[in-house]
């Protein structure tokens, strides 16, 4: 079984059984320091917890990569991004240029976000297959 700690705030967090996906809906993301339901947690409102937005994924267990932000805002994001795109000009991918980067893939610690996702995938493949 794996474990994964998050440190502070347990009253917010515990509001959304401990997975703090679960704070990001489609009209707000609910900040998991003062409970606060925002579209989007910027750099502004995280400081006023003196925090980063790196230092709040890693405290809450997000994927560093998981956009701080309501569903209906990221779709917006993700359509204006395809829109002029914004793919086409990421010139730079360190994956590429360093093959040992590829083979380190398995090894990162993996954030509370990823632990959940992966474990839900597990239990959806385990009912899958009985008859
Ligand atoms: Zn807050």
């Amino acid at each position: 079984m794996e474990t994964a700690t998050v440190n502070g705030a347990p009253g917010v967090l515990g509001a959304f059984g401990g997975d703090p996906r679960r704070a990001i809906q489609e009209d707000a993301i609910t900040c998991l320091v003062c409970g606060g339901p925002f579209r989007q947690l910027n750099n502004f409102h995280l400081r006023l917890h003196g925090l980063t937005a790196e230092a709040y994924k890693e405290r809450f267990g997000y994927n560093l990569g998981r956009p701080l932000m309501c569903g209906a805002l990221k779709r917006l994001y993700v359509q204006r991004a395809i829109q002029v795109g914004l793919a086409a000009t990421i010139r730079h991918r360190p994956i590429l240029a360093q093959p040992e980067l590829r083979r380190r893939g398995g090894i990162r610690p993996l954030a509370l976000e990823e632990l959940l996702t992966r474990r839900e995938i597990r239990l959806a493949r385990r009912t899958r297959r009985e008859p």
